[in-house]
Order: C-alpha cells, then structure tokens, then sequence
C-alpha cells in the first residue's frame, strides 16, 4: 500500500483534498463517523478520488511535506508510489 493509499481522510481534507482545483470550491461530504467535513467534490467517504485516472495537473504534481521527506529518505530507489486519495 502507497502513502497515499494509507494516508488518512483526515489528513486529505486538510492538505490535498480540500477543493477542487479548478474550481476551488468544497462540497459537503458525510463521513462513516458521521461528521459531515467540506471537501473537493471528486473525493469520496472512503478518501478516494472519484476521478483519479482523469484528476486535475495540479493533483498529479502536488506533494505534501510528509509525501516529500518519505521520497528523501528512501531515494530514488525506493521512490514510494505516487497515488493521490
Ligand atoms: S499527498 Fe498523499 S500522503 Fe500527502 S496528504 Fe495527500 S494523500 Fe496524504
Ligand atoms: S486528487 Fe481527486 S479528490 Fe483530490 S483534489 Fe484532486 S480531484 Fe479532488
């Protein structure tokens, strides 16, 4: 499983899944708990993105901090999986 993959919906909301890019508007989502969060309309109550395969540039080449020190310690050669939401 990526970083992506196992990185929580939580965590998404609030560094790469907060808006639609294109737009930069939030839409309601319902999460299991419960909560309802505002989050960008293509991701999902599992924290996936509805739209990865076609997802905006700007999703394909943002990199959190987190994603980006992980890259670092293991080199090139142990690039972990880029996979958004
Ligand atoms: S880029 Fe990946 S690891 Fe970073 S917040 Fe987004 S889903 Fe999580
Ligand atoms: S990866 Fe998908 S869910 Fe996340 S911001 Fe981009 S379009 Fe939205």
């Amino acid at each position: 499983m990526s970083l992506c993959e196992a990185c929580v919906i939580e965590e998404k909301i609030h560094v790469c899944c907060a808006r639609y890019p294109l737009s930069g508007k939030r839409v309601p989502l319902g999460l299991a708990c419960g909560r309802t969060v505002l989050a960008c309309r293509e991701l999902d109550a599992r924290g996936l993105c509805r739209s990865y395969d076609t997802r905006p540039e700007g999703c394909r080449s943002f990199y959190c901090d987190r994603y980006a020190s992980t890259e670092r310690r293991l080199g090139p050669a142990r690039e972990p999986e880029k996979r958004h939401s």
